[in-house]
């Protein structure tokens, strides 16, 4: 099974695509972290991303598109994947249905995590999360901290806040989501594969809260 997660920054993709990652033994992908890790590294596409990333803007669809392709391949043996933070448009989404098609797979289910702006900049900006890539367990400094301050209680790294959790690029990267994801919502409820989940400001996704999820989606289909 493949499944798209849609939402705004913070509304919690990353926590529930590691959650799905751990239950459903399924294949995380997520441009985001792909970008952070070409920065990490400073290779030429790491220096081009981070221009549009530090204002918040979206890195643009050839770049971002030509990366995914490049990776989809380690994924073939997974359990489907997880993408989050892919698509971000309708290009985007019509060039993820191509890359599947070609391996004779299909996007099978669609989350959007639907939550409040004011909730969204509460969440990302006490958003902490782990400095081990292979980790990646995500902490909020309210709801969700960890048991010694500054340090993740998986695997013992430092945790650090991203570059652009901050609110001046926080208000920035909304209102770029509510430029793009309202033709990226309509495209895949035309497909209805759309599943909506109401979220807000302290909720802590659980792995019960996606099985529900999960068998809600499959009884009303
Ligand atoms: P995220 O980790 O998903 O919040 O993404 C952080 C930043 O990476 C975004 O603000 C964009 O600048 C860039 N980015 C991530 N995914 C994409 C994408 N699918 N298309 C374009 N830019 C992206």
């Amino acid at each position: 099974m493949n499944i798209v997660l849609l939402g705004g920054p913070g509304s919690g993709k990353g926590t529930v695509s590691n959650l799905f990652e751990k239950t459903q033994n399924m294949g995380h992908i997520a441009t985001g972290d792909m970008f952070r890790e070409e920065i990490k590294n400073g290779t030429e596409l790491g220096k081009k991303a981070q221009e549009y990333m530090d204002k918040g803007n979206l890195v643009p669809d050839e770049i971002t598109i030509n990366m995914l392709k490049g990776k989809m391949h380690e994924f073939e043996g997974s359990n489907g994947v997880v993408f989050d933070g892919f698509p971000r448009n309708k290009k985007q989404a019509e060039a993820l249905d191509k890359m599947l098609e070609e391996q004779n797979q299909k996007v099978d289910l669609v989350i959007f995590l639907d939550i409040p702006d004011e909730d969204i900049i509460y969440r990302t900006t006490k958003r902490r999360i782990c400095s081990n890539k292979e980790c990646g367990a995500i902490y909020n400094l309210e709801y969700k901290k960890p048991k010694v301050e500054g340090i993740c209680d998986v695997c013992g790294s430092e945790l650090i806040q991203r570059k652009d959790d901050n609110e001046e690029t926080i208000t920035e990267r909304l209102r770029v989501y509510h430029e793009q994801s309202k033709e990226l919502i309509e495209y895949y409820e035309k497909k209805k594969l759309l599943y909506r989940v109401q979220l807000h400001a302290n909720v802590n996704i659980t792995k019960e809260m996606i099985s529900e999820w999960l068998e809600n989606y499959k009884a009303n289909r």
